[in-house]
């Protein structure tokens, strides 16, 4: 099969490997639309450690169930899935204590074994997801980042009628935007720097959008303040903006040596509570639920597709940050 095989940091090429044979409770998916993320780039630039080289990556992905390992159980072939890319061990604390994605052997389909920017990937049988049959494998790509933002809404605390402030208009902050609607916000306030972006976070139904929250006119602040951005100038700005008795989310990825201030007497005095939320828990099967129901517009998250060979292409325009979820699509011939 064809597959982006990352030799090295820094070194990648679309070359001709083995097509993978699935063992006992394994399945082989045929990847029709594989999505590219921040951490994909991290992979191919040598900056996510618990990368193994060489390695396919590809996480957020779709596909038909072309093979089966003996004794499968729960999945056919020909069936239409989405993967949860999570590998926990079962075995260690946290797993033990129902939070597999803090676990000590962390792995995942596309960060620590072969993933889906290749025609073929093998996963285990129960990580599958059968899509509704209305779902495209575009859209089905879209489950695995979505359920992300599901376990970031399950950690926040919920209440109708609260005021949300977030910080960026990528991907995500429009995922989180469109989730803390169907979750009855008062209001969802969006910030990003990119006009673009904010225009889309109106058309998604941001009540405010702009390049800085001062704009807003909030003076009281907002009871839930989420960061889809990673950044620290975002981050300092957004804990200052949280309600007495609100709550502030760290979504986005910093990078682990970033530090921001923090003001522990207003953190005491107002009490807010300050949570994290790290990839996918238990949250797969909501996403495909909300995506199959129609409570995330699609067709707006998805803004580029290209061909397995297209990579490179593929990779200056998410270096670019223009447009939203870029895809591959590996069964597709370059054009
Ligand atoms: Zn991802
Ligand atoms: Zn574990």
């Amino acid at each position: 099969m064809r597959a982006l095989v990352v030799e090295k940091p820094g070194r990648f090429s679309v070359e001709t490997v083995p097509d993978p044979t699935p063992s006992a409770g394994e399945a082989v998916v045929r990847v029709d639309a594989v999505g590219i993320c921040g951490t994909d780039i991290h992979i191919v630039e040598g900056e996510f450690p618990p990368t193994p080289y060489p390695i396919i990556p590809g996480h957020e992905f779709a596909g038909e169930i072309v093979a089966l390992g003996a004794g499968s159980s729960g999945v056919r072939i020909g069936d239409r899935v989405a993967v949860d890319p999570s590998l926990f061990c079962g075995r260690c604390h946290y797993c033990a204590i129902g939070r597999g994605n803090l676990c000590e052997n962390w792995g995942a389909i596309g960060d620590t074994v072969d993933g889906a920017m290749a025609e073929y990937v093998k996963v285990p049988t129960a990580n599958c997801y059968r899509l509704p049959g209305h779902l495209s494998a575009a859209h089905g790509a879209l489950v695995e980042p979505l359920s992300c933002a599901v376990h970031g809404f399950d950690v926040l605390p919920r209440q109708l009628g609260s005021h949300y402030l977030i910080y960026g208009a990528g991907t995500m902050g429009l995922l989180m935007l469109q989730l803390a609607i169907a979750a009855g916000a008062a209001s969802v306030s969006v910030v990003d720097t990119n006009a673009d972006r904010l225009a889309v976070a109106r058309t998604l139904g941001a009540d405010a959008a702009t390049v800085a929250a001062d704009a807003m006119d909030r003076p009281e602040g907002w009871e839930i303040v989420i960061d889809c951005s990673g950044t620290i100038a975002a981050i300092e700005d957004g804990l200052s903006r949280v309600r007495r008795g609100g709550t502030y989310q760290q979504f986005g990825v910093a990078a682990a040596d970033a530090r921001a201030v923090i003001s522990p007497f207003r953190i005491y005095n107002d009490e807010i509570t300050i949570v994290g939320s790290m990839a996918v828990l238990h949250s797969f099967g909501r996403a495909v639920d909300l995506l199959g129901e129609g409570v995330i517009d699609a067709d707006t998250m998805i803004t580029h597709d290209f061909a397995l060979d297209e990579f490179g292409d593929a990779l200056r325009t998410f270096r670019a940050g223009t447009g939203r979820k870029i895809q591959l699509h590996p069964g597709r011939a370059a054009r």
